[in-house]
């Protein structure tokens, strides 16, 4: 079947019907886009001559992707995540906005509420025993390259499974195991012991994993470790480090390794080392700084306000 109706003045009445812009009410924003998103899936059915088989194929995705609540987790392995960090990185360039430290993707798995500490905190409850001890510090610096002291360091990883708390199907962790905020001291400092993670996958059975078997790619993650780093006068930096020398550093599902966000694990193994952080066995040390950026115009105009968990 080649039928080609799309362009005809029945078909594009029928998407303004659809898309309500004959309705005074609803939202303007919300059949702008509908309108813009309805067309161009109605175009690419009639150029691809999609077929009904496989358009009831997708319904029946997105019902399977709703039920299982990976839209979250399509979404960075589609590369949207990434993009609209692209476009982010462009509207600053296109102001002259200087960035620090790179953003990266916040991912689905941040949970607000983890506890406050001071300068220094311990993420982990000691209860992952594969775990290799982790000792990672580091100065966060305002715009003027200067340490920011009170700023707030919100750091969260995942366990050497690849799971998360609040989000573990083991339901082996405690809240906020490995969820901590850290308030830098007056040098501007922040600092934790943790373990060192390991990355994850997506789901084996699930949508996501689905489709990118599909389009013929993996959905695995490196190790890493995300960050939200709040001060006063400066934008919210989301950003992520991988852990050095995972295989895939540099080929993760979710787009979300950058050039800088890399910094060299270091193996102390040495009896002094150990003794300076208080521990008997061998463990990794990270440094890693953080320059935020300034506020434009007295805002934060690239905040993200997106739906996440609060415990
Ligand atoms: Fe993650």
């Amino acid at each position: 079947m080649s039928a080609h109706i799309y362009d005809t003045p029945e078909v594009q009445d029928f998407l303004r019907l659809a898309s309500g812009l004959d309705q005074s009410g609803g939202n303007p924003r919300t059949k702008q886009i509908v309108h813009r998103i309805l067309s161009d899936l109605f175009k690419t059915i009639e150029d691809l001559e999609i077929t009904s088989d496989e358009y009831w194929a997708g319904v029946a995705y997105l019902n399977r992707l709703g039920a299982s609540s990976e839209a979250g987790l399509l979404s960075p392995g589609l590369g949207f995540d990434r993009f609209l960090d692209m476009r982010m990185d462009a509207e600053d360039k296109a102001q002259g906005v200087q960035n620090g430290t790179p953003r990266t993707i916040e991912g689905p798995l941040y949970v607000a509420g983890a506890p406050v500490a001071q300068g220094y905190a311990r993420l982990d409850d000691g209860s992952d025993k594969e775990g290799q001890p982790l000792i990672m510090h580091g100065v966060v610096r305002g715009a003027d390259g200067k340490p920011l002291a009170g700023a707030k360091v919100e750091v969260w990883h995942a366990n050497t499974k690849g799971f998360y708390s609040h989000f573990d199907p083991t339901g082996e962790q405690q809240p906020f195991n490995m969820r901590r905020t850290i308030i830098t001291d007056a040098q501007g400092q922040y600092k934790f012991q943790s373990i060192v993670p390991k990355g994850y996958g997506c789901p084996p059975d699930g949508p996501t994993q689905g489709l990118l078997n599909e389009l013929g790619r993996h959905g695995n993650r490196p190790a890493h470790i995300h960050f939200f780093v709040t001060a006063d006068g400066h934008r919210k930096l989301t950003t992520q480090i991988n852990i050095d020398g995972d295989p895939l550093v540099f080929d993760d599902f979710a787009y979300a390794t950058r050039e800088g966000l890399v910094p060299p694990l270091v193996e102390r193994t040495d009896a002094q080392s150990m003794q300076a952080q208080g521990l008997s066995e061998p463990f990794a040390e990270i440094v890693f700084d953080i320059t935020l950026s300034a506020l434009v115009n007295g805002v934060d105009n690239q905040i993200v306000d997106r739906p996440r968990l609060a415990a």
